[in-house]
């Protein structure tokens, strides 16, 4: 039988397999969430989805299966029907919203890469959820600037945010016009593995660093912005949603 030492090492090692850093006390009590909470009644085909993704080089990027289950309950909460994910990967976020939606909900999703959306989409197709999901492989901006042409003004009840963080504000002028009043915007990963309250001179990986300064733009500008209510939640890598009141 394992000692505790080892156990919270394998726990540890566990975690790191699938790409997240804990934000919370230990490792080993994020993993008490997943197993408790999360892994029993996580549906078949996200777990296929996250097994066939803990397998591919940039698994790191995947959301996390705690952040998954929030994600599917809020949608519910929230009766959502007509949505869009911006930063697709394999498509386990994409998942977790196409199984809360109703069979005529809708998800406008981008991504500028088709290869890795179309690795996760046979589980999607068996789970019988595809005809929700409406793909553009390409950069997002222009789809907005598009969809604000085309006056979709007010039309998303939830708008899910996990791209390039350098364009995070950008996104934000256009989806402010494009969710609805009383609809959500979650924007991912604003505490960006902790390293929003790094020292100057704290020795962060280059992508991490590079990214750090648009997050901490982005963590100043919403709680400025009167058009919404915010709350910043600790899940997987942070999530701040923004609520349009006006
Ligand atoms: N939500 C995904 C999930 O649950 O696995 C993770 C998304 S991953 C963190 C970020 C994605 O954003 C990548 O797949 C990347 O190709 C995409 N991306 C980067 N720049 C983009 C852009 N300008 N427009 C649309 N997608 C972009
Ligand atoms: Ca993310």
């Amino acid at each position: 039988m394992a000692t505790n030492g080892e156990e919270t090492q394998n726990q540890a090692g566990r975690h790191q397999e699938v790409g997240h850093k804990s934000l919370l006390q230990s490792d080993a009590l994020y993993q008490y969430i997943l197993e408790t909470s999360v892994y029993p009644r996580e549906p078949e085909p996200m777990k296929e989805l996250r097994e066939i993704t803990a397998n591919h080089p940039w698994n790191i990027m995947t959301t996390s299966a705690d952040e998954g289950q929030f994600l599917n309950m809020l949608l519910k909460l929230i009766n959502a029907k007509n949505t869009m994910e911006i930063g697709v990967y394999t498509g386990y976020s994409l998942l977790a919203t196409a199984l809360a939606l109703p069979d005529d909900g809708k998800i406008l999703a981008m991504d500028i890469n088709r290869e890795n959306y179309e690795l996760g989409l046979p589980v999607i197709q068996k789970a019988g959820v595809a005809h929700k999901i409406d793909f553009r492989e390409g950069p997002a901006l222009p789809v907005l600037d598009q969809l604000i042409q085309d006056g979709k003004h007010g039309t998303f009840d939830f708008i899910f945010v996990d791209a390039d963080k350098d364009n995070y504000l950008n996104y934000h002028k256009r989806l402010i016009e494009l969710v609805k009043v009383g609809g959500l915007i979650g924007y991912d990963n604003t505490l960006w593995n902790g390293s929003v309250v790094a020292p100057p001179d704290a020795p962060l990986r280059k992508y991490v660093r590079y990214y750090r300064d648009f997050v901490l733009e982005l963590n100043k500008a919403l709680p400025a912005d009167p058009r919404i209510e915010i709350c910043m939640l600790p899940v997987g890598d942070g999530v701040t949603l923004c609520r349009r009141i006006s």
